[in-house]
């Protein structure tokens, strides 16, 4: 029986499909049913080894190109995605539970921006002239060779064109290791930009677990890592790459906060909390998950979110009116419910939600907690699932130094009608990727990231171009060079 989403094989290296069928099974199931979709197996050392080789043939190849031909792959490429968005965003609902209605906008789609915008700076990455009056230098930006990509499970083809169109804009190649969990849309992105003329090898996708990617990470040929997961897998990649002296980005979890002041239209606050606690059920690594209340509107606003939530619409993600999918494996939701349990325990008031559902799949209820206190563990830990945690406040320098009490840095927000609160605020907490009045808005022109544990480097707007590249100074002399003997 051929399974639903099954590929014509397992991994895409130097142009080509390939197996080996020597690596162990990676079972893919369809998160709303739990049913398999596809079987693949992790790459093997063979598969690896023509990885790693295929890539450093092609970049040189892509490296000799002029940033305008590469440019102009990538646009074809992002051309040839928007015009499969829909297969391809059907496949990701599959790989991963979320709402179709997410995906033909939230993954395909924003993969497709980076490919565009990253192929239209392609060729305007230049250096400078440095006069130094009469002799001169100049600079080159020069790629930094084949770059490993690492995957996390909850935006899959996003983060693999986020990592790949400014890594190859640069005239890099990349290996990418997406999550197992949710290994397949990858594999289109590398049919992409094949059929965009890009050479055979210059994007390989290789499947398989953390030892796959440890592997990548610890190969004295691959000369960065840019690795999307947890802080603690975070860790680990960071000190391979310590030890084979190779650049990093690093986007890692979150625990953000979500200010809410009472002068804020409570509406919108409510509509960016929705957002930043249950879009993608809730697993976003920037998701404002510490909801921080003005105490005089606290009533209010727990009100009028508890109707709004009347609005969530749970089903089968291939329906387009469904707005609620599932969490994406049976692991994350034990998870994310033995944190609910937690919550109750440890004294916080449930709101709303809280259980599985009766449906099959791994679907939870949005849930909500009040009278939540710094302390509590659901307040320090990253979730990643629909609970949101609402603590009270009482003023500006307070929720300020509570919103910064967090080992993690990747995001935050400010909702009140002062634009000069507003800019203060903002300026004081301590996070990579912030909003004003909205959240989780995430256009590629802007810089994205997280400071203390949530990460290290940026992705999207030119910041990533300084992460994919090197500066090579040449001094050029004029006249003769001078030696004392
Ligand atoms: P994870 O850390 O378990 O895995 C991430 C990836 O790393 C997977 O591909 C995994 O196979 C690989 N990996 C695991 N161990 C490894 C090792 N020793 N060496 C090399 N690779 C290894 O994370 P996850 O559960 O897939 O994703 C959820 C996490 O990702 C959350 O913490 C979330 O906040 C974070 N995340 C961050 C961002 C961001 O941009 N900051 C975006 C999405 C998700």
């Amino acid at each position: 029986m051929t399974l639903r989403a099954q590929p014509n094989a397992s991994h895409f290296v130097d142009g080509f499909y390939i197996e080996d069928a020597a690596g162990s099974p990676i079972p893919v199931l369809y998160p709303a049913t739990g049913q398999e979709i596809a079987r693949l197996h992790e790459a093997t050392p063979a598969i690896l080894e023509q990885a790693v080789a295929s890539g450093m043939r092609a970049q040189r190849d892509w490296a000799a190109r002029s940033g305008t031909e590469r440019g102009r792959v990538l646009r074809r490429a992002a051309e040839i995605m928007r015009a499969r968005n829909r297969e391809l965003s059907e496949l990701e609902t599959l790989d991963t539970g979320k709402p179709l209605q997410e995906t033909l906008v939230a993954d395909a789609a924003s993969g497709a921006d980076a490919l565009e915008y990253f192929g239209g700076i392609a060729a305007a990455l230049t250096g400078e002239h440095i006069p130094l009056g009469g002799d001169f230098a100049y600079t080159v930006r020069e790629p930094l060779g084949v770059c490993a990509g690492i995957g996390a499970w909850n935006y899959p083809i996003q983060i693999a064109s986020w990592k790949a169109a400014p890594a190859l804009a640069c005239g890099n190649a990349m290996i990418f290791k997406p999550s197992e969990t949710t290994p397949l849309s990858a594999l289109k992105l590398a049919e992409i930009l094949m059929e965009a003329g890009a050479p055979a090898g210059l994007f390989n996708v290789v499947q398989g677990t953390g030892s796959v990617g440890a592997a990548l990470a610890g190969d004295e040929r691959i000369a960065k890592i840019s690795l999307t997961g947890s802080v603690p897998t975070g860790r680990k990649v960071y000190a391979a790459a310590a030890d084979g002296l190779k650049h990093v980005t690093m986007e890692l979890g979150g625990k953000s906060p979500l200010i809410v002041f009472d002068d804020a239209d409570v509406e919108n606050a409510i509509s960016g909390a929705i957002l930043g606690n249950f879009y993608s059920s809730g697993q976003i690594c920037s998701n404002g998950t510490r909801v921080f209340v003005q105490r005089s509107i606290k009533e209010k606003f727990l009100t009028r979110l508890t109707e709004r939530l009347a609005g969530v619409v749970m089903g089968d993600p291939m329906d387009e009116t469904v707005n609620f999918g599932p969490l994406v494996s049976e692991t994350q939701l034990e998870k994310v419910l033995s944190y609910v349990k937690t919550g109750q325990d440890e004294g916080a008031r449930l709101i709303t939600g809280g259980n599985r559902t009766g449906r099959e799949g791994w679907f939870m209820e949005p849930t909500v907690f009040a009278d939540v206190t710094d302390g509590m563990t659901i307040a320090r830990e990253e979730i990643f699932g629909p609970v949101m945690t609402v603590l009270d406040f009482d003023d500006e320098d307070e929720v300020i130094e509570r919103a910064n009490d967090t080992e993690f840095g990747l995001a935050a927000a400010v909702f009140t009608a002062d634009l000069g609160r507003a800019h203060r605020v903002i300026g004081k907490l301590q996070a990579g990727t912030t909003w004003i009045n909205t959240y989780n808005l995430t256009p590629v022109e802007m810089p994205f990231g997280g400071v203390k544990k949530s990460g290290v480097g940026r992705e999207n707007g030119w910041a990533a171009i300084e992460h994919y590249s090197q500066m090579k100074s040449v001094y050029v002399a004029l006249g003769k060079t001078e030696a004392p003997y």
